[in-house]
C-alpha cells in the first residue's frame, strides 16, 4: 500500500522563510557546542515548515517498564495544556505523545493514525533506537489566528513564524496545521532526536529535520524519503556568491548562522539528502552519535561511510552532486 506524500513546503514555505529570517529566527537559542556539546537547555525551533506517525504507543509501553509513569505524566501534562488552551481544549494520549488542540478529538484521532505514528515509526526505524521516556506535547491548530493569539498569549511570541515552533525544555511542539503537515515531521524529527542523540551538533539537527519537511514514505511504508524542495535554489545562489561555508566550516561551527540561518538549513538538509541517496543516512546517523566521543564533527564517520580518506574529497562529492540536481 503506497502511502501519500507527506510534508509539502512550497511557496509558502518561502514566504515563511523570508518572514522568519526576519522575526522567528532570531529567537532561537540553541546553545550546541562542538567540542563540549551539552544537552541544549532552551530551544526555540521555529522552522519554515513542513508535516508528517499508534500501536506504537501501546509496544513502547508493552516493552517499557516505565510506561505507566509516562502515562501517569502524560495524564498530568495533557490537563496542564488543556488549561493553557482553554474550555474548548480536546487533548488526545498516546504515550509518549499528548496532543492538545481547539480541533475535534476525531480530527485529532486522524491525525495521529495519518500522521504522527506512521512518522514516528519510520524515523524510529531509520534512526532512533531510545525512545522517549518523557511525553512530548504536540498543540495543533488549525486556524492561524488562534495559533498566533496562543503563541503570544502563552509564550510570549507576538512575532512568530507562519508554520510553528518547537520548546525544547518542555519538549512541546506548536504547529499551525493550516499550512500543511511539513513542520510537524520537522519538529517530531527534533523532538524523538533529541532523546536519542542529545549531544547532536546544530547543523546535524536542523538538516535531519529539514530533510523531513518535504518527504514520502516508500511504497511498503516503512521509511520516509526526503525529496529535493525549495532550499536548492537557496543553495546554489549561496554557492555562487560565496556565502556558502566550506564543509569544514559549516560542520565545526557551534551553531548555524543567526545572519544566514535559511543558507545553513540548506547546506543541512541537502548534505542529508545528498547521504540518502548514497544509501547511507541512517548508517552515518548511528555511527556518528555512537562515536560522538571521538568524533565530535562527524568527519571520521563521514569519510567512513562513503569510503573516502579526508573531509575534501567528501566535499568535492557533495559539490557535483548538487551540481546535477
Ligand atoms: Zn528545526
Amino acid at each position: 500500500m503506497k502511502r501519500a506524500a507527506l510534508l509539502l513546503l512550497g511557496p509558502v514555505g518561502i514566504i515563511a522563510l523570508a518572514h522568519c529570517l526576519t522575526w522567528g529566527f532570531g529567537s532561537d537559542a540553541d546553545a550546541h557546542t562542538p567540542s563540549v556539546p551539552v544537552a541544549t537547555p532552551t530551544k526555540v525551533d521555529d522552522t519554515e515548515s513542513t508535516q508528517p506517525a499508534a500501536d506504537v504507543a501501546k509496544r513502547q509501553q508493552s516493552t517499557n517498564p516505565s510506561g505507566d509513569l509516562l502515562t501517569r505524566r502524560c495524564e498530568q501534562r495533557a490537563v496542564h495544556v488543556s488549561r493553557q488552551l482553554g474550555k474548548d481544549a480536546k487533548t488526545l494520549i498516546r504515550a509518549p505523545f499528548v496532543l492538545a488542540s481547539p480541533m475535534s478529538r476525531a480530527d485529532l484521532e486522524q491525525l495521529y493514525n495519518d500522521v504522527i505514528h506512521p512518522t514516528t515509526q519510520a524515523l524510529q526505524t531509520a534512526y532512533f533506537d531510545r525512545l522517549p521516556d518523557e511525553p512530548i506535547t504536540l498543540v495543533v491548530f488549525s486556524r492561524e489566528a488562534r495559533y498566533r493569539e496562543y503563541a503570544q498569549r502563552v509564550d510570549r511570541r507576538p512575532m512568530t513564524g507562519y508554520y510553528g515552533y518547537y520548546l525544547r525544555d518542555e519538549r512541546r511542539v506548536v504547529i499551525n496545521l493550516a499550512t500543511g503537515h511539513g513542520t510537524l515531521a520537522h519538529e517530531l524529527t527534533h523532538a524523538l532526536s533529541h532523546f536519542d542523540f542529545a549531544k547532536m551538533p546544530e547543523w546535524f539537527d536542523e538538516g535531519l529535520a529539514s530533510l523531513h519537511e518535504e518527504c514520502e514514505f516508500t511504497t511498503d511504508g516503512l521509511k520516509l524519503l526526503g525529496l529535493p524542495n525549495w532550499r536548492l535554489a537557496q543553495l546554489r545562489q549561496a554557492l555562487e556568491n560565496g556565502r556558502m561555508l566550506t564543509l569544514t566550516a559549516f560542520t565545526t561551527s557551534p551553531q548555524v548562522r543567526i545572519e544566514e540561518k535559511g543558507i545553513d538549513y540548506a547546506h543541512g538538509r541537502y548534505l542529508c539528502l545528498y547521504l540518502q541517496s548514497r544509501g547511507v543516512l541512517g548508517d552515518f546517523y548511528r555511527k556518528y552519535r555512537t562515536n560522538y566521543a571521538t568524533d565530535p564533527y562527524g568527519h571520521r564517520s563521514l569519510c567512513q561511510v562513503l569510503h573516502v580518506n579526508d573531509l575534501d574529497a567528501v566535499q568535492a562529492m557533495f559539490l557535483d552532486w548538487i551540481d546535477e540536481q
